[in-house]
C-alpha cells in the first residue's frame, strides 16, 4: 500500500500529488470551519461547505498504528515482503489519520507514538509517492 493514487482515476486526489512533487505533505482544509478532513471529498465533512482548500503540513507525523505485512495479499507487492503499513496523524492537522507505507532502517525497533518524516518517492507514471519513515 502506498500513498501512490492515479489521479487520472481519483482526481480528488491531485492537491495531494502536486504538493507531494514540491516535496510536501498536505490535507484538505475547510477555510468555514477551519477544520482538516482525509480523504479528499467534495464537500467539508464537519460542516459541508464547499470553501476548501490543500493546505501544507510540517512533515513529521505520529505513528498510531501499523503492521508488518508478511503475506504478499497483493501480488504485485511480492517482491517488497516485509513490509510495514503505518496508520500516522499530524500535530499539525488535527483529525486526519494516514494510511502510508513506513520505510527505511529500524523498522524492527518501530514502536507506537514514534515520530516520522515524510520520504518522497518518484513513481514511474510521473507521480510523487508519500511514505515515512523514523525520525
Ligand atoms: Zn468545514
Amino acid at each position: 500500500m502506498s500513498t501512490t493514487v492515479a489521479s487520472e482515476a481519483n482526481p480528488e486526489f491531485d492537491g495531494f500529488f502536486t504538493h507531494a512533487a514540491a516535496g510536501h505533505v498536505a490535507f484538505p482544509h475547510c477555510r468555514a470551519c477551519g477544520r482538516f478532513h482525509w480523504y479528499p471529498m467534495p464537500r467539508c465533512p464537519h460542516c459541508r461547505s464547499i470553501d476548501l482548500a490543500w493546505r501544507r503540513v510540517s512533515g513529521p507525523a505520529t505513528v498510531l498504528s501499523f503492521t508488518r505485512v508478511l503475506h504478499p495479499f497483493d501480488p504485485s507487492r511480492a517482491g517488497a515482503l516485509p513490509y510495514v503499513v503505518g496508520l500516522v496523524t499530524f500535530a499539525d492537522a488535527p483529525g486526519v489519520r494516514l494510511v502510508t507505507n513506513i520505510v527505511g532502517a529500524g523498522l524492527d525497533a518501530l514502536r507506537i507514538g514514534d515520530t516520522v518524516t515524510p520520504v518522497f518517492r518518484a513513481e514511474t507514471d510521473g507521480h510523487t509517492a508519500v511514505d515515512f519513515k523514523r525520525a
